[in-house]
């Protein structure tokens, strides 16, 4: 690789609309109005129109945007979207997706594919891909991960976001903390040669972090809480474009995770696999934040939760052998030749693992 290659600055991109608040969903028209635009494509997750449909529809009328297409999304096929972008009118100008994970996934493709805006608009706040540039789709049969773009606006109603069952603030929880074993394993990586570092992304994980744990509160019910969740989730998200790779958010945590899902029975929600992995992962790599990984994990009632319904543990150690291999030449602490049989060690002694891995 040349030098100018290496050091010479990417174009990134930026959400021009952020709104975190209360009261958000009826106010979209409004934004979009201001925004220049005027007819959209509105792709909703399953029961989610029943939910916020209502109020949405009426700010949109009262400021005169039109809905020109309208699905509820079940089905993330990559053939399916790119059918169904195609076939959008094109006076369309943007596309709207409101739910959790699909409809965002379905949305921000399509909107990746017309190149025009996209507005996402998370229902829960559960991981960070409701703004970060790439969607979880299913291509030849195989959840995988596909680039996108950054959205063009996040809108954040925190009076939906209030009701969400206590899984989905736990996921978002666990998604949240695994950037401490996330950037460890990238900072190793550059260290061993096989990875670009980027120190501005680096931080903004870091920060993002900080947001969240430093400020006040573990009381996942309080409303400060979920806004300080929904930033943090944005700015873990904005890294990733910022880094050019998934590197400051994903590490050997998200590989067990997705080993998991091949593996098990009836995988649980992305981030509760994620931040039971994180706190293995942190032991393994002898994380200078584990204490920070267990108290937070501790104080928010994110243990207490998977003890109620712990992990497999055969499938757990199933997943923890096919984890390295999940992405070819990814360095880990995964990737170090004692890693499982340190795995399998501490999965019988910590008390903690022996509790929520049975
Ligand atoms: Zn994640």
């Amino acid at each position: 690789m040349r030098l100018n290659q290496i050091y010479t600055n990417k174009q990134i991109d930026i959400p021009y609309l952020l709104k975190i608040g209360e009261g958000k969903i009826p106010k979209i028209g409004k934004y979009l109005i201001d925004k220049e635009i005027k007819n959209i494509a509105l792709f909703f997750g399953e029961g989610i129109e029943n939910i916020v449909g209502e109020s949405l529809y009426r700010g949109l009328k009262t400021q005169g945007v039109a809905v020109k297409y309208n699905k509820t999304v079940t089905n993330i096929d990559i053939d399916a979207i790119t059918h169904t972008a195609f076939s959008l009118s094109p006076e369309i100008n943007a596309v709207v997706g409101v739910g959790g994970g699909k409809a965002l996934d379905f949305a921000k493709y399509a909107a990746y594919l017309l190149k025009i805006p996209y507005i996402s608009v998370p229902t829960a706040v559960s991981n960070d891909g409701f703004c970060s540039p790439s969607s979880s789709l299913t291509v030849e049969g195989k959840r995988k991960s596909v680039k996108s773009g950054i959205p063009f606006g996040v809108v954040i109603d925190l009076d939906v976001i209030k009701s969400n069952p206590a899984v989905f603030l736990y996921s978002g929880i666990g998604d949240m903390v695994s950037k401490i074993t996330a950037l460890s394993d990238w900072k190793t990586a550059f260290k061993k040669g096989s990875e670009r570092f980027n120190d501005f992304a680096s931080l903004m994980a870091y920060n993002s972090l900080d947001i969240l744990f430093l400020k006040h509160t573990f009381d996942i019910r309080s409303p400060e809480f979920q806004r300080s969740l929904a930033n943090s989730l944005l700015i873990s998200g904005l890294s990733m474009e910022i880094a050019g790779t998934s590197r400051p958010a994903s590490g050997s945590e998200h590989l067990i995770s997705h080993a998991l899902d091949a593996v098990s029975r009836n995988p649980k929600m992305h981030g509760i696999q994620v931040g039971a992995a994180t706190y293995l992962c942190a032991l393994l790599q002898n994380n200078a934040n584990f204490a920070d990984v267990r108290s937070v994990l501790t104080n928010t009632g994110f243990l207490d939760f998977v003890r109620q319904a712990p992990f497999d543990k055969k499938e757990f150690l199933e997943a923890l052998k096919k984890a390295p291999e999940i992405k070819k030449n990814y360095y880990t602490v995964l990737s170090e030749p004692d890693a499982f049989a340190r795995a399998v060690r501490l999965l019988d002694t910590d008390e903690i693992l022996r509790q929520i891995i049975v």
